[in-house]
């Protein structure tokens, strides 16, 4: 355990660090016995120590929820929304922030990526607010009423991942709150410190008990899919640990909304205007690194453009630099972390010693002090190589040759992960057509990684169970109960 930090740079958004990072447990911030590092992915200097929660800590968090919510549970929806739209205007009083410890804990640039993700998670917990879950009536004749009714859960586990610590873990507590439920959110331990932060704010607004956050290592995360007094877990993360995550919730059947891995991939059909889409496709495999569940992680071109495809999408990816996201030139920062640096490192060697060609990138340098990867493109490499089959979760893309449709929809849907997919071409209804066939939660035609709080978003397949947003997500932190009322 290192001492903590001090900055002698004069860059005014290092000052967030200067704070002592503690739990929320039972609307009171508190220190835990142990610490961790936590790192900055641009230089990996220990720039923070968060607390290692333990587990009667957790088990402090659980019981404080289950107290908690026989009071939040009976306020009335309208009650609790003026709840979570007080959290809202509060996270944006301290959005600058927030960002820059998005930045300093993540790696994303501050200028775009933190900025944007921080801003989007503040309007859905505004909007999430806004959106009610009214009583169905399904019968009202002369003898009897049925209605259907959405009621609370219980306590919420809510479990994050290091790529998008903000909007997940917010996207998860706003419609979690809203629906009467309340939470023990535990996030990743690589990016513990914004979850703490928003901790820190939600203390002054929710009573005691109704949000605890509690950092830690993975087996409190499991401590919490074993509990019986947790009645689902919101998880989001690989397809590995939700797997466990479902083994061990059987315990007392809890409720599970999984948001797994994906293997997205993105279809250009010979018609489409390639040129004028190069630079959103770049940024919707590239953004954040690649460190996205649903980036393009495979990109299919018709042979018929595929070379001049590719060299205009290099000519494009040159102009992008890597670095520091705390600078204002950053368009793509590091890998989060040691653990997926070196997954991408192994996957780098095994793409380079099997022969397949790049078309741009291919070394990483590993005498630098960040996890700095470079922007790298695999010009059609064999189906079945690792670089196509496996979610790289970094800045490489395989673009791919097809030359029929048929065997196009065949290799997109020759995967066991089904979250999101995209078709590109000039015909629409023909592009539409093609999206109808591919097997995954999410297609877009003609455009790409548009969300909303009224979309319902999840995976097909091992990409997951369950949605978050629309109906259908608020839907999920509730039971459906059936009221039948003689006349
Ligand atoms: P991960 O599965 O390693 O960890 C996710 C979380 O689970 C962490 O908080 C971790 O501490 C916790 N955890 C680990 N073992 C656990 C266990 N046995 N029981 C309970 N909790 C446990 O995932 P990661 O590496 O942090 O995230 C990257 C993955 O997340 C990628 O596969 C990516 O595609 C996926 N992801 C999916 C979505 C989506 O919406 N579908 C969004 C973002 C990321």
């Amino acid at each position: 355990m290192s001492s903590q930090p001090k900055f002698a740079s004069a860059d005014p958004r290092l000052a967030v660090l200067d704070r002592q990072f503690r739990l929320l447990i039972d609307g009171k911030m508190v220190s835990s016995s142990q610490t961790f590092d936590v790192f900055n992915p641009a230089n990996n200097a220990v720039i923070a120590q968060a607390p290692d929660g333990t587990v009667d800590q957790v088990e402090q968090a659980i019981q404080a929820a289950k107290r908690a919510f026989k009071s939040w549970s009976r306020l009335s929806a309208d009650e609790r929304a003026d709840y979570v739209t007080r959290y809202a205007n509060a996270l944006e009083a301290r959005k600058e922030e927030l960002a820059a410890l998005l930045t300093l804990e993540q790696g994303k640039p501050f200028h775009s990526m933190a900025t944007g993700e921080v801003d989007a998670s503040i309007y859905w917990v505004r909007e999430v607010a806004k959106r009610r879950l009214e009583p169905e009536v399904i019968e009202d004749t002369d003898e009897h009423v049925v209605e259907v009714h959405h009621t609370p859960l219980g306590v919420v586990g809510a479990i994050t991942p290091w790529n998008f610590p903000v909007l997940l873990g917010l996207w998860k507590i706003a419609p979690c709150l809203l629906t009467g439920n309340t939470m023990v959110l535990k996030p990743s331990p690589y990016t513990p410190l914004t979850s703490l932060f928003f901790g820190e704010i939600a203390a002054d607004i929710f009573p005691a008990g109704v949000l605890n956050i509690v950092s830690g290592g993975n087996d409190i995360g499991q401590y919490m899919t074993t509990h019986n007094d947790i009645a689902k877990i919101s998880f989001t993360g690989s397809t590995a640990t939700g797997q466990k995550v479902m083994q061990s919730g059987a315990c007392n059947l809890k409720r599970i909304t999984l948001e797994l891995g994906g293997n997205d991939a993105a279809v250009v059909l010979p018609d489409a205007e390639w040129r004028s889409i190069i630079p959103t496709l770049f940024d919707a495999a590239f953004g954040n690194s690649g460190q996205w569940c649903i980036a393009v992680k495979r990109l299919y071109v018709h042979s018929s453009i595929h070379s001049e495809f590719v060299k205009a999408f290099v000519e494009y990816a040159q102009s992008k630099r890597v670095g520091d996201g705390m600078d204002s030139s950053t368009d793509l920062g590091p890998i989060q972390n040691k653990m997926q640096y070196n997954k991408l490192l192994s996957l780098f060697k095994d793409t380079r010693e099997k022969g397949y060609k790049f078309a741009l990138g291919g070394e990483i340098d590993e005498s630098q002090a960040g996890n700095f990867v470079p922007v790298t493109i695999v010009d059609n490499p064999p189906e079945d190589s690792r670089i196509v089959k496996e979610e790289p979760f970094g800045p490489i893309l395989p673009i791919l040759s097809f030359d029929d449709v048929e065997d196009v929809i065949q290799r997109v849907n020759d995967t066991s992960f089904g979250l999101a997919g995209s078709v590109w071409g000039g015909d629409r209804q023909k592009a539409i057509d093609v999206a109808k066939r591919i097997e995954a939660g999410t297609v877009w035609v003609n455009e790409i990684h548009i969300h909303g709080i009224d979309i319902p978003f999840g995976g097909h397949k091992m990409s997951g169970m369950g949605v978050e947003n629309g109906h259908e997500g608020l839907c999920e932190f509730t039971n459906s109960k059936t009221y039948m009322f003689r006349k």
